[in-house]
C-alpha cells in the first residue's frame, strides 16, 4: 500500500504535512439537502438531552479499514444490497449532550482540528443551540482515540472546555501513557497511524492535569451515568447507561462503526480495534444484552442522529433507525 491509500484508510490526515492535504481530504458527497440544523432534542426522565454533530468522517477504501481480509465480493455485494456506496463508509460523529439542573456534561469530544474541515465542528454547533464552551461542567470520554478525545484541546494545546471536568477510565488512562501501547493483537499495522494515534491520546490526557478525573468499571457519575467496561475496540473503552427516573438510555460508543458491515456481520470487525478478537466478543455480548433488553441506543457513529435499536436476525443483528416524524 503506497503512503496516499494508507493516510487515506483511516483519514488520519494531522500526521501530514499541511500542503497536501486538501488533495486527500475526501470533499463532501453532496452538498444539497443537508440538514439545516445540527442539533436534536428529546428528553429522558428528568434529563434534557441534544446530540449535536461534530461532523463527520469518510474511511475510504471500505476495506482494510473494515472487515479486513473478508472476500471482497461478500462486501461489496453486501453494501449494494443495502444501497450503500462500495468505495467508501461515511461516519456521522454525533456528540450526546446532557443537560441537568446544574449540569451540562458532554460524551465525548469530537475531533478537534485533527481530521480536516469535514470535522471539528463541534463548539461552532454548540453554540447554535446556545451552549457555549465555558458552560460544559463535564466531558465524559468513552475512549481516547483521537475522534473522540481529540476535541478537548486546540492547535496549541489549550483547554476548549475551560471550566469542564474530564471522565476518563483508569485502564484507557493508563494503556495510552504507557511506554508502547500494545497494538500486537490489532489488524492495524501502519505505524505512522499507530503514532498519530497514541500522540493526540497523550497530548490531550497530558494538557487535563487537575481537570482530569479517572473512573472504573461500573462506576457511577453525576447521578446519572454508568460507564460500563466494553473492551476490544480499545482496552478501556467503555459504554455509557444515562438514566433518569426509570428511563434510560445505552450510550455504545465505538461498538460499532457500521451497521451494513459491523452491526449485521460483528466478525467481520474493524481494523481499528486494538484486540481485533476481543471486540468482536464484546461486540456480540453487548449487541445482544441490548437486543434482549430492548433497549433505546445512542450510537456515535451511524447515522444521524444516532439514535435507534438493535434487534437478532438469524445469528447476527440489525440496526433499526430511529425515526423523528419532524424535522427540529
Ligand atoms: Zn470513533
Amino acid at each position: 500500500m503506497d503512503r496516499r491509500t494508507a493516510l487515506l484508510r483511516f483519514a488520519g490526515l494531522a500526521l501530514i504535512g499541511l500542503t497536501d492535504i486538501s488533495s486527500l481530504v475526501a470533499k463532501p458527497l453532496n452538498a444539497t439537502g443537508r440538514r439545516k440544523n445540527s442539533f436534536h432534542q428529546f428528553k429522558l426522565g428528568e434529563l434534557d438531552l441534544m446530540v449535536v454533530s461534530d461532523g463527520r468522517i469518510v474511511m475510504k477504501p471500505v476495506q482494510p479499514n473494515f472487515a479486513p481480509g473478508v472476500n471482497s465480493r461478500l462486501v461489496e455485494q453486501e453494501l449494494e444490497r443495502n444501497f450503500a456506496p462500495t468505495d467508501h463508509i461515511e461516519l456521522g460523529i454525533n456528540i450526546l449532550v446532557i443537560k441537568s439542573k446544574d449540569r451540562t456534561i458532554l460524551l465525548d469530544s469530537g475531533c478537534g482540528a485533527n481530521f480536516g474541515e469535514l470535522s471539528g465542528g463541534l463548539i461552532k454547533n454548540l453554540q447554535k443551540a446556545d451552549i457555549n464552551p465555558d458552560d460544559v461542567t463535564d466531558v465524559m470520554i468513552t475512549h481516547a482515540h483521537p475522534d473522540h478525545i481529540g476535541g478537548l484541546i486546540g492547535t496549541d494545546n489549550q483547554l476548549l472546555f475551560p471550566k469542564a471536568k474530564v471522565y476518563l477510565s483508569r485502564i484507557e488512562h493508563d494503556f495510552w501513557l504507557s511506554e508502547k501501547p500494545d497494538f500486537s493483537k490489532s489488524k492495524l499495522t501502519d505505524q505512522r497511524l499507530i503514532k498519530f494515534v497514541i500522540d493526540v491520546a497523550k497530548k490531550n490526557i497530558n494538557a487535563l492535569g487537575e481537570k482530569l478525573h479517572l473512573f472504573e468499571d461500573g462506576d457511577t457519575l453525576l447521578d446519572c451515568i454508568t460507564m460500563q467496561l466494553a473492551p476490544g475496540h480499545t482496552p478501556g473503552h467503555c459504554v455509557a447507561k444515562i438514566f433518569s427516573n426509570r428511563e434510560s438510555l445505552y450510550h455504545i460508543a465505538d461498538l460499532v462503526h457500521s451497521a451494513v458491515l459491523v452491526v449485521a456481520h460483528p466478525e467481520w470487525g474493524f481494523e481499528g480495534d486494538s484486540n481485533f478478537n476481543q471486540a468482536v466478543q464484546t461486540r456480540r455480548k453487548v449487541m445482544n444484552e441490548l437486543a434482549e433488553s430492548r433497549s433505546l441506543i445512542f450510537s456515535y457513529h451511524l447515522p444521524w442522529p444516532g439514535l435507534g435499536h438493535v434487534r437478532k436476525k438469524g445469528n447476527a443483528f440489525e440496526w433499526v433507525q430511529q425515526i423523528a416524524m419532524v424535522p427540529d
